[in-house]
């Protein structure tokens, strides 16, 4: 029997295989979960519709998280297919490229707006819109990454974006805990996704993360997806408010290590 039987799950962010929300929906149906996929709009239904056939999904919703209103329709769909939502993974990040190169002092009023506004306002808003089907147990996950605490170069936006997005996952956490639904936040090491590719010298970055994290590997959307399980099944049963680090421990690192193993 799998960690996940019989819970109802729904997965925000699915663009194509590379994606890490496909790596978490994977992991979530090998271990049982009853699968809903929503996804950001008409371009992208020609991947994610046989994707989502592959998993058993028959709520496949379209859902851009700038709008409230379709946060609240996709909720509502939500409640009349489940009834009840004990996972709920929001795999979505966005910044205009001219926020992802050069200099951060030049991020524009208007994109530090909309980075804050996809990347961060949604997880909130969607944590609000679903709170009513939330059944007693649930967990709500969310993607960081280490550019929040520590400079990357060129994460820029992206890292401001994933600060405000671990302290919303914290300040979830403490709304929701009383209900026992508990908030975390998987901080996965770089992979070559979508997303990833418009971040300036994402080449370079993952090439030598290998050379500085512990373990000498990079890390894949099947290790997210393991870790999204663990998060979401009884076995985390008490650990909300957290950033959990999917990163062959570079995180860790403070200079490189020279030894050569
Ligand atoms: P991806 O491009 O496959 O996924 C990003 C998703 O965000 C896409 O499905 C896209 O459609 C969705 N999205 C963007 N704007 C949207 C909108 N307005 N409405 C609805 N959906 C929208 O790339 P990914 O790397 O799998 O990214 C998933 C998450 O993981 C992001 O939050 C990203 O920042 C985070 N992350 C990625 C890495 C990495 O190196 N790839 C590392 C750590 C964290």
């Amino acid at each position: 029997m799998g960690l996940l039987e019989g819970k109802n799950a729904i997965v925000f962010g699915l663009a194509n295989d590379k994606s890490i929300a496909w790596g978490i929906t994977q992991a979530l149906h090998r271990e049982g979960a009853n699968i809903g996929i929503s996804y950001a709009g008409d371009m992208l239904e020609k991947r994610v519709k046989p994707l989502a056939a592959q998993v058993g999904a028959d709520f496949v919703e379209q859902c851009n998280v700038d709008s409230d209103e379709q946060i609240a329709a996709v909720a509502e769909k939500a409640k009349a297919h489940f009834g009840e939502i004990d996972i709920l993974v929001h795999s979505i990040g966005f910044a205009n490229k001219d926020e992802l190169q050069g200099y951060f002092y030049n991020t524009s009023r208007a994109g530090f707006h909309l980075a804050m506004d996809i990347s961060v306002y949604s997880f909130v808003g969607l944590a609000r819109a679903f709170e009513p089907i939330l059944r007693r147990g649930a967990s709500l996950l969310t993607l960081t990454y280490y550019g929040s605490v520590k400079v990357a170069p060129n994460y820029n936006m992206m890292g401001v974006a994933k600060a405000a997005l671990e302290a919303s996952t914290r300040y979830l956490a403490a709304d929701f805990g009383p209900r026992g639904v508990r908030v975390n936040a998987i901080s996965a090491g770089p992979i070559r996704t979508l997303a990833a590719m418009g971040v300036s010298g994402f080449r370079d970055m993952y090439k030598n993360y290998a050379d500085m994290a512990p373990m000498r590997e990079n890390v894949t959307i099947e290790d997210c997806g393991n870790a999204a399980v663990f998060l979401s099944s009884d076995w985390a049963a008490h650990t909300t408010g957290e950033v959990f680090y999917v990163d062959s421990g570079y995180n860790i690192m403070g200079v490189m290590d020279p030894r050569k193993e």
